[in-house]
């Protein structure tokens, strides 16, 4: 890893292949941790794949395997699914035409100066951040998938796959307690959006200048007033944000038009 080269990237936009390779991740090593999918776990893989199937933001070859997989979980009248069936769907043993999801990991705007560092995780939050703003740009795609009953789905479906498969257990447990805390208050797209922002921007101070701050990617508020300058506000010599811009913010650097596919396979 270390001698892979150093790919160039712009920090305000988004890259397909961060989306890609955590999709990748997840997939095929994450998910590899349990033999068998049953129960509860079978319930929240589906709904996460339902929730990407549906709102991932660029049409193409990822979009159709995740729609292949969520119709093929969704016809399978079984209580318990091998993984090694899930990975044979995911490697398109099928032959389906058009559906294809990558087997290596190009990281962009999630490279970590240093083996070990970002990566995944960072790939699992970029995911996330876009499909709460994809949900609030196409209010109506979750219809009739299971999932618009929920008053926030995004979140909830992050919340579960989180407490349930993230290799990252001490991060699910943080992640548990601050949505225990207040998730259920969300009740609006852009609340979604706003929440997740607010909580990853808790998780950014709690790590600054942990061994996983990477010193090219320190942890720190986000946006930075480089990346934002609306953003911020001065109130009585104290910093606030003004969530108005934030918000407005938030929507074009994880809208589907900021993603560069370039370095995506
Ligand atoms: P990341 O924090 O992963 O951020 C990725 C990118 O998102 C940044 O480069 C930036 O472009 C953008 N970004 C940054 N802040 C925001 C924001 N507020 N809103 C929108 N976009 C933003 N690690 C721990 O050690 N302890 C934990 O408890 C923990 N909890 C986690 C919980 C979750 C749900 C996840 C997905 C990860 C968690 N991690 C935790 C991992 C940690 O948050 C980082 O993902 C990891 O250390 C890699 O950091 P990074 O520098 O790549 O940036």
């Amino acid at each position: 890893r270390t001698s892979e080269p150093w790919r160039d990237f712009d920090r305000s936009q988004v890259y397909t292949a961060d989306l890609e390779s955590s999709l990748h991740y997840l997939l095929r090593v994450e998910l590899a941790a349990h033999g068998m999918l049953e129960g509860a776990e079978l319930k929240v893989f589906k709904d996460f794949v339902t929730l990407v199937a549906k709102l991932y933001p660029v049409g193409g070859s990822v979009v159709k395997l995740m729609e292949t997989l969520s119709d093929w979980l969704l016809s399978l009248p079984l209580q318990q699914i091998p993984y090694q069936a899930v990975l044979d769907l995911v490697d398109n043993k099928m032959k389906i035409s058009g559906a294809f999801l990558g087997a290596e990991l190009r990281w962009v705007g999630c490279q970590g100066s240093r083996p070990g560092l970002r990566g995944y995780p960072c790939s699992l939050w970029t995911l996330f951040h876009v499909l709460t703003v994809q949900h609030d740009a196409t209010p109506t795609a979750l219809d009739g998938s299971g999932l618009e009953g929920e008053a926030a789905p995004v979140l909830q479906v992050m919340r579960r796959y989180i407490r349930t498969f993230f290799g990252c257990k001490e991060c699910g447990r943080h992640f548990e307690q601050a949505a225990a805390a207040n998730m259920d208050q969300v009740t609006s797209r852009e609340d979604e959006i706003l929440w997740l922002w607010n909580q990853h921007n808790r998780v950014n101070t709690r790590l600054a200048g942990s061994l996983s701050d990477d010193p090219v990617s320190p942890k720190a508020p986000w946006p930075s007033p480089a990346l934002c300058p609306a953003c911020h506000e001065e109130s009585n010599g104290v910093h606030v944000w003004n969530h108005a811009n934030v918000l407005a913010f938030l929507r074009h650097h994880y809208g589907a038009s900021n993603l560069n596919p370039r370095y995506s396979l």
